[in-house]
């Protein structure tokens, strides 16, 4: 069964969707089998993953809300070289409906568990939000993936995401963990990113990756050509950064890095 990894922080804009399309591309370019689940109505990484939002039908909408099967929604990134389960705005309207459902925390993992066995990986991006799509999102990961910026406030906006993982260990998901923390959008010429960066390695050791995504333009480019950076720029040094974090995450699970 492949490795669900929920991408969360509930603080917009810290690079979930940016890590989530470039990380599912860089598994993909390594042969690892990818599903790349798009949990917010905003459908950022269904755009970035190359797939049209406004069109796809039937969406991880339908899939959660039991009108279709995860199987009829997924899509194949050709340039990504993974798998989709799309979403656009029509999420918004789920999340509300979802909640008068019954096992409405569990609607996301019944599903992936149909799929489960066809890939090595499973990666959720996930909205700015703690809301029943997270707490989906939550319940069904193996663990939690959490990309922050080094910035000022970054370790008091934590505190709200790691209590919610902290409930849903106790109330809907036992064996839930944290994957790593992932520090983004680094400026190196920064004294306070670089303050914060290594703070938030003395405080969480080796639950941060080893790996700094710098903030760089080609990433943030990539999206409006419907391509992951990493097959965007490859060479870019943000492109580079994701491969590296790649190797990272494969290199924990003892698995030989390929082509990437
Ligand atoms: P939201 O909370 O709205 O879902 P998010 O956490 O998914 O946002 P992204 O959409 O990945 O964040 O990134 C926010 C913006 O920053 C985007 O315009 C993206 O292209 C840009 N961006 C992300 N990572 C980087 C980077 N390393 N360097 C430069 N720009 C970046
Ligand atoms: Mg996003």
């Amino acid at each position: 069964m492949g490795r669900i990894i929920a991408i969360a922080n509930q603080k917009g804009g810290v690079g979930k969707t940016t890590t989530a399309v470039n990380l599912a591309c860089g598994l993909a370019q390594n042969g690892q089998r990818v599903l790349l689940v798009d949990l917010d109505p905003q459908g950022n990484a269904t755009m970035g993953a190359g797939v049209e939002k406004r069109t796809a039908l039937p969406t991880a909408y339908q899939v959660l809300l039991g009108e279709a099967d995860i199987s009829a929604a997924r899509l194949h990134s050709e340039k990504g070289g993974f798998d989709v389960v799309p979403a656009n705005r029509e999420l918004a309207g789920g999340e509300v409906e979802m909640v008068e459902l019954d096992k409405r925390e569990f609607r996301l993992k019944a599903e992936l568990v149909r799929v489960a066995e066809a890939y090595d990986f499973i990666l959720i991006d996930c909205a700015p939000t703690l809301n029943l799509l997270t707490v989906n999102a939550l319940a069904a990961a193996h663990a939690v993936l959490i990309p922050m910026q080094c910035e000022y406030y970054a370790l008091e906006g934590l505190t709200d995401l790691v209590a919610t993982i902290k409930k849903v260990k106790q109330k809907l998901n036992p064996n839930i963990e944290i994957e790593g923390l992932l520090r983004v959008m680094y400026d190196p010429r920064s004294t306070l990113a670089q303050q914060v960066a290594a703070e938030l390695k003395n405080h969480f050791g080796d639950k941060v990756f080893n790996t700094v995504i710098p903030r760089n333009i080609r990433l943030a480019e990539a999206p409006s050509h419907g391509l992951p950076g990493v097959v965007y720029d490859r060479a870019s040094k943000g492109a580079q950064a994701y491969l590296e974090l790649t190797r990272e995450l494969l290199d924990r699970y003892g698995i030989a890095v390929g082509a990437g």
